[in-house]
């Protein structure tokens, strides 16, 4: 035996600095809207700066899916999606983009930020072709 993290139910993010701290999942009695929850949220965020472990808290609380209110990996969620992040958190912690019909196009990228997920390399190109398209409608 070299310790819990062996035991099946037992995951990485158990190590993590926020564990169990009540003021990363906010219970729902505690808040009423986004300005509530961010000002809950806002002072305990600093401690995903240096974790090790927000790629693995966003892929094991899946804050898109379960429409996730609080703390998670270096952002704050409110009904799973993100309204403040971190500054310096980048897209590697979100979840790898799944391909649609759409990608490549505004809706592809719209479909990822949607789904609260890395830009796929087709939608990537798309955005950056679009950023040079405005510098040039602006000089
Ligand atoms: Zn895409």
């Amino acid at each position: 035996m070299t310790g819990t993290r062996n035991l099946p139910d037992i995951h990485v993010t158990e190590h993590a600095p926020c564990c169990g701290d009540p003021d990363f999942a906010v219970a729902d009695d505690r808040w009423t809207n986004a300005t509530d929850l961010i000002r809950l949220c806002e002072p305990v965020l600093y401690v995903c700066g240096h974790c090790p472990f927000r790629a693995a808290c966003i892929r094991q609380v899946r804050p898109s899916k379960s429409e996730f209110s609080g703390v998670c990996g270096g952002r704050i969620w409110v009904n799973g999606a993100i309204v403040r992040a971190l500054p310096g958190v980048g897209p590697e912690d979100l979840p790898p983009p799944v391909n649609r019909k759409a990608c490549g196009t505004a809706a592809g990228v719209r479909a990822h930020r949607r789904a609260v997920e890395q830009q796929c390399s087709k939608c990537e190109s798309f955005t950056q072709a679009g950023a040079q398209q405005l510098e040039l409608d602006s000089a």
